[in-house]
């Protein structure tokens, strides 16, 4: 599908978020990604097509794409990318994905590692517009100049009580210590992570350590960053 630069928006010193308009409209589910393609001269061995959880909520009808950029040893489809102009087309294909919310009546965990918080924005927005917000607890991890989305955040949480957000500041890093004393119902919860690759891989040893069934943790791995 064609999709059409509207704008970037600066998050922050190095994210950004890139509103396309689709050419036809498209249908996903909050939380879902999008292959994006484009082609450039001289791309790396990394090459000219990446996925990208879609950050904003299917009532929105543009898709947001939000990432981070290393501006001096970034790949050359992230140069492509942030190059683009207002207008210009690229492509988009593949959309999909499971980490998605499928059951409004359980409680649960959400733990972003950074710029992993992409589908937590399209998934708490998506449930805030219907209504529908479950009793969830977010852990929104890293530095403290990466952390993007907070007006969003803050709008919804002052709506709904039952979003709790915590904030664990690097060098603190999220154990187990710390989801114990948060979440006293552990056992009652569904875990979602996103996040890095390697950030996803350690909060997972971290819930099996607090034996969560794995049946209970859903994860959305970013590779490329570690
Ligand atoms: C389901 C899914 C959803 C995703 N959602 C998002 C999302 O919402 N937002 C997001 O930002 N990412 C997301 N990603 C990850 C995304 O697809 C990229 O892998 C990631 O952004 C890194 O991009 P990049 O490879 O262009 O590297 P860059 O971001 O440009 O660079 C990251 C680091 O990789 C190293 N590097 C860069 N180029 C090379 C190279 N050619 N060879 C070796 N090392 C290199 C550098 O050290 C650099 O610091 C998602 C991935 C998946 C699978």
């Amino acid at each position: 599908m064609k999709l059409t630069l509207i704008k970037k928006i600066q998050e922050s010193k190095d994210i950004y978020t890139f509103v396309f308009a689709p050419e036809n409209p498209i249908i996903w589910k909050a939380g879902q990604h999008i292959f994006l393609n484009i082609p450039h001269e001289n791309p790396d061995a990394r090459g000219e097509i990446r996925h990208f959880t879609i950050s904003s909520a299917p009532f929105k009808k543009d898709l947001f794409i939000t990432t981070k950029f290393d501006f001096e040893k970034g790949s050359s489809f992230k140069k492509a990318l942030l190059k683009l102009n207002q207008g210009d087309s690229i492509e988009g294909f593949n959309l999909g994905g499971n980490f998605m919310i499928k059951d409004l009546k359980a409680k649960y965990v959400f733990i972003a590692g950074g710029i992993g918080i992409t589908p937590y924005r399209s998934i708490l927005m998506d449930l805030a517009d219907e209504d529908r917000l479950p009793d969830i607890i977010l852990f929104y991890c890293g530095k403290p100049e990466g952390f993007i989305f907070t007006d969003i955040l803050d709008e919804i949480k002052k709506k709904y009580e039952r979003l709790l957000v915590h904030f664990v500041i690097e060098p603190q890093l999220i154990n187990g210590e710390i989801i114990k004393e948060k979440v006293p119902d552990l056992d009652d919860r569904i875990f979602y992570i996103s996040g890095p690759m390697g950030m996803v891989k350690i909060v997972e040893e971290i819930l099996l350590k607090l034996n969560i069934g794995k049946s209970n943790i859903v994860k959305d791995y970013f590779p490329g960053y570690d």
